[in-house]
């Protein structure tokens, strides 16, 4: 037998075996059900791992869309279904459903800026393919972005997808991740400095107001509450007030209420809550018509010396006005 003959023959072999064995286990693996056994061509690089330029931007963004085909991208869900902890499978993001892979691709709120744009060219450039193709297959975007390479019927309609579809499906996962991660890692720095704030309060300041969030990240129309604690009597805020403003990050400052009265004008705007004990008193903020966009910025609580604007006190809150 010839060399060439025995190398074509070990190959044949080989890849015969790798064929029958990713076949017959496919079965098990339920993550990888967005990738039909009949799109593995052994000894060829799948399409969705394949680099179509040398740009190593492009090539960056490989192994993340390969995870998210794959269904081994770790979101919350996946956390949730392989802790023993009580691992909370809700998304951290937007706090209102739970993280499955269709909520971080197609729905999650937070996500919206970065997702909307490169999705509408990526359902364009897909209904033009589909139309030259002259089919009526209904188009699953969920499943579209995970394999665009289910909608191949030919070897041309492949390369058109490798190189106008594929492209935008993994700019669109690559952006939604980074995002993702940007908005995690802001989530941990808050909680690590709360840990860090609780240390501080402890040392007994004499004016010492306590703020129930230092850090937040809220949705327009959302409607959250600021609670602002200080250990004083009534006796010695009516001598010295505490105050509720809002501070625009181009140094702007509007003060929105002297204890629990919210100043004229801005009734319909703002609301403040008073809870008073014998050594504590606080002062609820709550936002009447939900979160706007120019919110962003802070909310300042105040506490004034008597008659003079010098501040015994503050505390603060960033308020990151999260666009959709
Ligand atoms: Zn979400």
């Amino acid at each position: 037998m010839s060399k060439g003959k025995w190398k074509k023959m070990t190959t044949t072999a080989v890849h015969k075996y790798w064929t029958t064995r990713i076949n017959e286990e496919i079965m098990y693996y339920s993550s990888l059900k967005y990738i039909p056994t009949s799109s593995f061509k052994v000894g060829k690089i799948h399409p969705l791992a394949l680099a179509n330029s040398a740009n190593q931007r492009d090539i960056n963004r490989i192994p993340i869309r390969i995870k998210i085909a794959t269904g081994t991208y770790i979101l919350q869900t996946n956390r949730a279904a392989y802790n023993q902890n009580n691992v909370d499978p809700t998304c951290k993001l937007c706090d209102q459903a739970e993280e499955s892979l269709s909520h971080f691709l197609l729905c999650c709120r937070a996500l919206d800026q970065i997702r909307t744009p490169i999705l509408k060219n990526i359902i364009c450039k897909c209904s033009e393919l589909l139309s030259l193709q002259h089919s009526n297959i209904h188009l699953d975007i969920l499943l579209l972005i995970i394999n665009p390479f289910h909608y191949a019927c030919s070897v041309e309609s492949e390369n058109d997808i490798s190189f106008r579809i594929e492209p935008l499906c993994r700019h669109l996962i690559y952006n939604l991740h980074n995002k993702r991660y940007e908005i995690l890692s802001k989530i941990d720095l808050i909680s690590s400095r709360r840990k860090m704030n609780f240390k501080v309060m402890s040392n007994g300041q004499q004016y010492r107001l306590i703020l129930t969030k230092q850090e937040d990240f809220v949705l327009v129309g959302a409607s959250p509450k600021y609670k602002c604690t200080v250990n004083q009597n009534a006796n010695f805020l009516i001598t010295n007030p505490l105050k509720w403003e809002k501070r625009g990050r181009d140094g702007s400052k509007v003060v929105i209420s002297v204890l629990a009265n919210v100043e004229a004008g801005l009734e319909q705007e703002y609301n403040v809550q008073p809870d008073v004990a014998d050594f504590t008193q606080s002062f609820t903020l709550s936002l009447m018509q939900g979160i706007k966009e120019d919110y962003d910025g802070h909310f300042a609580c105040v506490l004034y010396q008597w008659n003079s604007t010098a501040v015994l006190a503050k505390k603060t809150v960033a308020v990151h006005v999260i666009h959709c």
